[in-house]
């Protein structure tokens, strides 16, 4: 399937095109916002789509904003990463990269604005007194003692909270609105507060930062943002959001529009966890191919039209839902179904002699890259008479509808011959070390010229020319659905012990001795693997398992048919 060009319609587009329709804008401005404090994850993805989409569609611009306000957990290295996955996903912000901190000045002034206004004031009741002051749900909160600081005294605090001659803790700013306001967002939120700490961007500029609520609607507004889209827990911020366009001499009003963010089935995608398993070592960093992250995603051999494809089928919709990870994996197969070139690799290799085969003898077998787009072309695969196979792919002893290789038994070697297995031979502990198998030359290419029919084909590699490679196959991070409510509070009481496997000595078609790292291939009736990036050796590649080629969940198609999400 290539990429739409044009995503399906929801409810955020019905909003953008009816307010170009009306004339309310000229042209969409959306962001896309994230906080450099992480990797980006599949949820991110979600986000990235719906803002970069807009943008696209309704030839709009979408800017890439840094909101960097909490410079205590944030790092460049995330903004790298960051820049790196949007356009990885195939996504341009071309010269508009911007941070909140580039705005610190004017959110200042603004700051200032409001107490001058009366509208903002200093206090300086401790953190805790605060929230004791703030009251609930259900009850309304306390005024703070100094709330009725005169606009003097609040002028000259706040200058000297930005002077610096205060400690962390002891003052901050806080806009003054109702204590009693049943939306607790508007009981006078703090608006900034003393961190001594150095910002990756400003430097010791600064030792107040303003608060994510202040900072992120000021600067969508700072830039012109028209529809400023977040997700569903903001919506409740929406009266504070609004709040400082109105109380502010803002040049632009944007609009806060809200989302169901993604939830995934088997994933956690908070990245207070996610940085978690990476601090703990659970995983070997964020680009861990087990990890829900972009770059865990693409190490895995996820195309970036994969993740586009897949945020696409999930929509857009007001509430929130789990989706099931079968459904990323089903995109991901249909991508990788038409663009990865398939291959011959054994897993847990047996070796088989065809001994009637010609020891000094070897041929080259034409074999099709791929099954149904002849533009894949073909390739020579050497065949000789030592062979490997699967392990898997014997049985002594085969169970009824066991119809591969078995003493006595005839199958098809893909892209070869017709093979029978004449002999078994095994070491001291009784364990198959080898087969002895016959072939029959008349059936090159794999048919019969009799016309008689063997019931199964397996794949296999020449012994002598195979290349090594380790494997690794992965499979979920957790073994609950939703790792976040099952561990009782612990996600990682439910990491799945077995979500990866490391295979040595893996045996693969020469072709693939110096494939391209990242490059993604189908070994036949095995799955998708990706050329790890970090880790081939000179010896040979490693190879990711990107996907298995059927679900392990049936019918998954029919369920996705049923329900309206694949035509
Ligand atoms: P997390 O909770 O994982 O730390 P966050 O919301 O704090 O995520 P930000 O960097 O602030 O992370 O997010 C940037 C943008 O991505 C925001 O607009 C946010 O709403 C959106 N986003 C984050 N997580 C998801 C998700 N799971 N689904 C959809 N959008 C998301
Ligand atoms: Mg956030």
């Amino acid at each position: 399937m290539t990429a739409k060009t044009e995503a399906p319609s929801n409810f955020i587009r019905e909003i953008v095109k009816t307010d170009l329709a009306a004339g309310k804008h000229t042209r969409v401005m959306t962001r896309f916002p994230p906080e450099p404090n992480g990797y980006l994850h599949i949820g991110h993805a979600k986000s990235i789509c719906l803002n970069f989409g807009i943008a696209r569609d309704f030839n709009g611009v979408c800017n890439l904003r840094f909101d960097d306000t909490n410079p205590t957990k944030e790092e460049v290295e995330y903004v790298e990463a960051i820049k790196a996955d949007v356009r990885w996903l195939g996504f341009d912000w071309e010269d508009r990269e911007y941070y909140a901190s580039n705005y610190f000045e004017q959110l200042y002034d603004f700051a200032v604005q409001l107490i001058r206004d009366g509208k903002a004031y200093v206090d300086s009741l401790s953190a805790d007194e605060i929230r004791a002051h703030r009251g609930t749900l259900t009850e309304a909160g306390k005024n703070s003692p100094f709330r009725e600081r005169s606009v003097e005294e609040n002028l000259d605090l706040f200058a000297r909270m930005r002077a610096g001659e205060f400690e962390d803790g002891t003052h901050v700013l806080r806009a003054k609105i109702d204590m009693a306001a049943p939306n607790i967002n508007l009981r006078d939120p703090t608006l900034y507060r003393i961190r001594r700490v150095s910002h990756h961007r400003t430097g010791d500029a600064w030792c107040i930062y303003p608060m994510y609520d202040f900072a992120h609607g000021l600067s969508d507004s700072i830039e012109g943002v028209t529809h400023s889209i977040c997700t569903l827990e903001f919506e409740n911020n929406r009266p504070l959001y609004d709040w400082f366009l109105d109380n502010l001499p803002v040049a632009s009003r944007p609009r806060q529009y809200e989302f169901a963010r993604l939830n995934l089935s088997y994933t956690v995608m908070s990245k207070r966890k996610l940085l978690k398993l990476v601090q703990e070592g659970i995983v070997d960093g964020w680009d861990d191919p087990r990890m829900p992250t972009i770059s865990g995603l693409r190490r895995r051999g996820f195309t970036p039209e994969a993740v586009r494809n897949f945020c696409e089928r999930i929509g857009v919709a007001k509430r929130d839902s789990m989706v099931d990870i079968a459904l990323l994996e089903y995109s991901l197969r249909d991508d990788l179904n038409d663009r990865a070139p398939r291959f011959m690799g054994v897993l847990n290799p047996l070796r088989v002699v065809i001994e009637n085969y010609p020891e000094d003898q070897h041929e080259e077998l034409e074999a099709r890259n791929h099954p149904t787009d002849p533009g894949f072309g073909t390739r020579m695969v050497p065949f000789s008479r030592v062979l490997y196979i699967e392990q898997d792919d014997f049985r002594e002893d085969p169970p009824k509808k066991f119809f591969r290789l078995a003493p006595g038994r005839e199958v098809r070697l893909r892209y070869a011959y017709l093979i029978t297995c004449t002999d078994v031979i095994k070491n001291d502990a009784g364990e198959v070390v080898e087969l002895r198998c016959t072939y029959d030359p008349a059936t090159r290419g794999g048919n019969a010229p009799d016309g008689r029919k063997v019931k199964s084909t397996i794949h296999w590699v020449a012994a002598a020319h195979a290349v090594d490679a380790d494997v690794r196959l992965y499979d979920r991070l957790f073994s609950e659905a939703d790792p976040e409510t099952a561990g009782d509070g612990d996600f990682k009481a439910c990491l799945n012990p077995k979500s990866l496997t490391r295979l040595k000595g893996c045996r693969i078609e020469p072709a693939l001795a110096g494939v391209e790292p990242g490059a993604i291939v189908q070994f036949e009736r095995l799955g998708y693997f990706c050329a790890d990036s970090k880790d081939g050796t000179p010896e040979g590649p490693v190879f990711n398992r990107t996907v298995t080629l059927r679900d392990p969940w049936a019918k998954i198609d029919k369920q996705l048919k049923a329900k309206g999400i694949i035509g």
